[in-house]
Order: C-alpha cells, then structure tokens, then sequence
C-alpha cells in the first residue's frame, strides 16, 4: 500500500467487514457503562496508546459520565505492516504524576500482549490510585505472554484487521468498522 495505489486496489484490500460500525457502538456503550459502575462518580483518567486506539478512545470518552481527562501516550513494537516483533519503547510518555489519578488504559487490539503488558508493568510501578485496561479486540490464539485485559469488547481469531484506528501501512484508520485486511491482494 503506498500513495500511488489506484482506489481500486485499496479498496480490494478491505476483505471482508468483520465488526460493524453499529456492533462497535453498541458494545462501546457497554463498556463505557462498566467503567461509570466501576468508578462510580471517581474521577478518571483515560490513556490511549497511539495511533490505534484514538478513535476508541474518542468513542469511550464520548459515552462514560465520570469526571475524565485524557492523556496519550505512544509506543513502538511493530516495525512493518504485519510482522509482529517483541521491541517494545516508549516514544511518547504521559506528563501527569499517576500517583493522583485512577488510571483506565485504553487500547486497540491485544495480540501477542508484549507491548501493553510492557507498558502496565511500567505504569503500575508508577503507584496510579488504581489501573484498569480496556480493548477493542483481544486475539488470545496469539499470545505469547499471560496477559488479558479487564474488559474486552470483542475477541477475533487470528486476522491481521483494520479499520476503526487500527492501519495498514498507516491507511485505513479511518473505516467506521472492522475489516479483515486481504494480504494476497496485488
Ligand atoms: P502486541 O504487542 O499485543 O503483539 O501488539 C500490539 C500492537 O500491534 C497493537 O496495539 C497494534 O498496534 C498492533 N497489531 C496487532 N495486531 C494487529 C492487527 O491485526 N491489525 C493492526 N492494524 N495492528 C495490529
């Protein structure tokens, strides 16, 4: 995929629509719902991890009731489109002192769980008031260390998927679902 592909081309890369736009809300709402009855009027704070989570998190967000900020931070472990690899680092940290703030970690997708255990690890030994971790997707048939989050919206079998902040190549973010993304297209 690059900026010269024909429209044609990109779109035969969406294969097949995986999670709907309307399926994606309606759990949203769920979740957001489970975080108001955990928190219960607390004030939170909501930390995506960049890129792919900042349109659940926008969507999360929008939906829970308690006192929220926001804060983003990003970390690399993928190095090319589609192969996985176990680097985890941290390129943009949060700025707030977590030892004031009841922390919810806002993710995309967890698959192998390297970089977000890596990155609980890292933040729990910030002494955050408390620290729950919500997913969009789970792919537990990929995991290569005993990690789940405490609330997850949907579990996939093992598709590389886009859509709904989740890219190819930096593309796709933008799909209102999830798609199963055709690697064998030209
Ligand atoms: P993990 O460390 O759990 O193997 O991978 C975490 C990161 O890999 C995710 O936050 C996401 O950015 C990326 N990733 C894993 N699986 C997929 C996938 O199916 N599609 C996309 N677009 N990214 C993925």
């Amino acid at each position: 995929m690059n900026r010269s592909t024909s429209i044609e081309a990109y779109n035969k890369r969406i294969k097949k629509i995986l999670i709907t736009e309307e399926e994606i809300q309606n759990a949203v709402k769920e979740a957001a719902k489970k975080i108001d009855a955990i928190y219960d009027g607390t004030p939170i704070l909501l930390i995506s991890i960049l890129k792919g989570a900042f349109v659940f998190m926008a969507d999360v967000c929008k939906n829970v009731t308690v006192p929220t900020e926001i804060a983003f931070m990003t970390a690399k472990s993928y190095f090319d489109d589609v192969v996985s690899s176990g680097n985890v680092e941290i390129t943009m940290d949060i700025k707030q002192n977590l030892e004031n703030y009841h922390v919810v970690i806002i993710e995309d997708i967890v698959d192998t769980g390297r970089t977000l255990s890596e990155i609980v690890k890292i933040l729990k030994n910030r002494n955050p008031r408390s620290f729950h971790v919500i997913t969009l997707l789970d792919k537990p048939s990929r995991r290569t260390v005993d990690f789940s989050a405490d609330i997850s919206l949907f579990t996939i079998p093992d598709y590389f998927v886009i859509g709904y902040g989740l890219d190819c190549g930096e593309y796709y973010r933008n799909l209102p679902y999830i798609a199963e993304y055709n690697q064998d297209a030209e």
